[in-house]
C-alpha cells in the first residue's frame, strides 16, 4: 500500500512523493517551521509561491521597486542570454 497525503488547499489525495511541504513564509525569505507549513500538491504549491512576490511588492517603497526592476531586467538579460 502506497502512503498518500492530501493537499491542504485543493484536497486531492496523492502519493506522499507527489506532495510537497510548503512553508507559509518561504524559507528563502527567512521563514521557519514556526511560521506555519502545509502539505500541498505541486500545482497548489506553485500557485502559492507565485502569490508571495505580489504581497512583498505591495509593501515596499517606490525607490526599492525601481532598484528591483533593474535587478530583474539584468537577471532576465542573463537568463535569456540577451546581448
Ligand atoms: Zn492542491
Amino acid at each position: 500500500m502506497i502512503a498518500t497525503l492530501k493537499c491542504r488547499k485543493c484536497g486531492v489525495e496523492l502519493p506522499e512523493s507527489e506532495i510537497q511541504l510548503s512553508h507559509d513564509v518561504p524559507r528563502y525569505m527567512g521563514g521557519t517551521d514556526k511560521d506555519g507549513r502545509h502539505y500541498l500538491c505541486k500545482r497548489c504549491h506553485s500557485i502559492y509561491e507565485n502569490i508571495i512576490p505580489s504581497i512583498v511588492w505591495k509593501n515596499i517603497d517606490e525607490s526599492k521597486k525601481k532598484f528591483l526592476r533593474n535587478k530583474i531586467r539584468y537577471f532576465a538579460g542573463s537568463y535569456f542570454n540577451d546581448k
